[in-house]
């Protein structure tokens, strides 16, 4: 036989073959951490239709093979606290992909998509991970409130509010978000939060809050979301959790007991951290919240009262002492639109830039002319790794990134997009051994699973939806800093979302299988 014809024979052989596959992939002789924080095991793990068909030996065969020998098999991460709305524009997300992010949660921080049903259809099966939301508090306040937020809601607003988040719920939110020290939502009283989270608690939804403070007001914070917890009978989630400035740190054991005394009392509350000790926030937070309500033209006009303006730099400064601190050397500009180079310098220095000099009131200036000018972002160092440390050994705390979807070279932003659940790995398990490689899985897959109900996902259990990662523990980490923050994490040798590759041999390759994660209460 001409031996061109033999090649061809084999090549039809080989595809007859794979059309005659028993299952669509198989990854062979990985060690399975299965999510459940168990110990990991030796396992095939083979998928059909998107989902996970075997767990075990797999005798049959697999239309694409994949060799997971001396590598972990794990369920794909879960990010439950994100802000990458704008997947919509960027569907790669790659930031996300490449540290190992199967899903997210949009929507919060109090701000989100307000037409859940549009977003939704919108993004499905147009991304490269699954995208479940939030409702935002800040978002339908401003929608039900008119202009004038400062003051609580009539019956009519407050009726509206509960019939948006009921909206919300029934197109597939997973439930309220909150962001108190944000505008609108700062100036809203319990009460009127209680209301709304009793709606998506009859849908079965969680309650995840920016507190009103992270600082000296934390006790009261989560006090308050007891209460909501409580009276709405629904799960809370304290998301980011942390303690912000010197005056505060090592008080995270004293926050742990208040949690778990609530929990004692048969509350469910859980809480989300990423593992960086900087923060990262619009620059404007700097400036009290009462003193930027209403339109920024308004602003500039009361700040062209010199009493008012005094009375306001007072505020700042007293605010600052509060927290210990005597200058904003620890404040950061991620990203100013008007003037980039300020992007990646600190206050102090940005001001003896601009004023000639570095003193307070020179700091406050430029925090007050870059509000004046559209405002920024930040990044500020305001935690202690001892705190970070003790949050994250609490059996509860998941492991989430605060990020939106990066765009390679823009701007400064704080480097948890590029490395958040990588770090969690490298850093906190394999250097300084906070969490097993199994635990530090488990607060990234089932855990956040559970809490936000996201059915079929994270575990690797038969008849769950195949989101899957390959990588070596000994070398998959972060490799973003504050300073070169644009890198990818290393060491993700594939992925898998709904069963279907999107990361080949460490490199995305354009796939968009990723889902809208409607709640599932939304279907019933
Ligand atoms: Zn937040």
């Amino acid at each position: 036989m001409p031996r061109t014809l033999t090649i061809a024979t084999l090549g039809l052989l080989f595809s007859a073959l794979a059309i005659g596959a028993d299952y669509d992939v198989v990854i062979r002789g990985g060690r399975v951490i299965d999510g459940t924080g168990n110990p990991a095991f030796f396992a095939d793990v083979a998928i059909k239709d998107g989902r996970i068909a075997r767990v075990g030996r797999v005798e049959g065969s697999g239309e694409r093979e994949i060799d997971a020998k001396g590598k972990v098999v794990t369920p794909g991460f879960i990010d439950v606290h994100t802000h990458a709305e704008n997947i919509a524009r960027i569907p790669r997300a790659e930031n996300f992909v490449r540290m190992g992010v199967t899903s997210i949660v949009i929507g919060n921080c109090g701000g989100s998509e307000s037409d859940l049903a549009a977003f939704f259809n919108r993004i499905d099966k147009k991304v490269a991970i699954n995208v479940a939301s939030l409702i935002g508090h800040n978002t339908i306040r401003r929608a039900a409130m008119g202009g004038n937020f400062d003051r609580q809601p009539t019956a009519e607003e407050l009726e509206k509010m509960r019939g948006m988040v009921e909206q919300a719920m029934k197109d597939g939110a997973v439930g309220l978000s909150t962001g108190l020290i944000y505008l609108p939502g700062t100036y809203s009283k319990t009460d009127e939060i209680v209301e709304l989270a009793k709606v998506a608690s009859r849908f079965d939804g969680i309650y995840a809050s920016h507190m009103r403070s992270e600082g000296a007001g934390i006790f009261n914070a989560i006090e308050e979301l007891m209460r909501v917890a409580r009276e709405a009978n629904i799960r809370a989630q304290i998301s980011h959790i942390k303690l912000s400035g010197n005056a505060m740190w090592g008080r995270a054991t004293e926050v742990l007991e208040l949690i778990e005394r609530a929990r004692a009392e048969g509350l469910d509350i859980t809480q989300d951290q990423y593992m960086y000790t900087a923060s990262s926030t619009s620059m404007s937070t700097l400036i009290p919240s009462s003193a930027r309500e209403g339109t920024l033209e308004e602003f500039r006009k009361r700040i062209g009262d010199p009493t008012w303006k005094a009375k306001l730099i007072e505020d700042m400064k007293r605010n600052l002492k509060n927290t210990g601190r005597d200058s904003y050397a620890y404040a950061v500009v991620a990203n100013y639109s008007k003037d980039r180079s300020y992007n990646g310098k600190n206050v102090p220095t940005l001001a003896k830039e601009k004023y000639g000099s570095d003193s307070l009131d020179s700091q406050i200036e430029l925090v007050l002319d870059m509000h004046v000018n559209g405002g920024a972002s930040g990044v500020f160092h305001g935690m202690s790794e001892d705190d970070l440390t003790r949050f994250l050994s609490h059996p509860n705390t998941m492991i989430a990134s605060d990020s939106g979807v990066r765009e390679p070279g823009e701007a400064m932003p704080h480097p948890r997009g590029y490395g958040n659940s990588a770090r969690a790995i490298s850093r906190y398990t394999r250097e300084l051994g906070v969490l097993r490689l199994e635990d530090a899985v488990r607060r990234m897959t089932s855990l956040p699973a559970s809490a936000f109900r996201l059915a079929h996902r994270g575990l690797i259990h038969e008849g769950y939806w195949a989101d899957l990662l390959v990588f070596d523990p000994a070398t998959f980490g972060d490799l973003a800093t504050y300073d070169k923050p644009h890198q990818y994490a290393t060491g993700l040798d594939w992925m898998l979302v709904n069963g279907v590759v999107v990361v080949d041999r460490g490199e995305q390759n354009g796939a968009l299988p990723g889902r809208a994660l409607r709640h599932a209460a939304a279907s019933r």
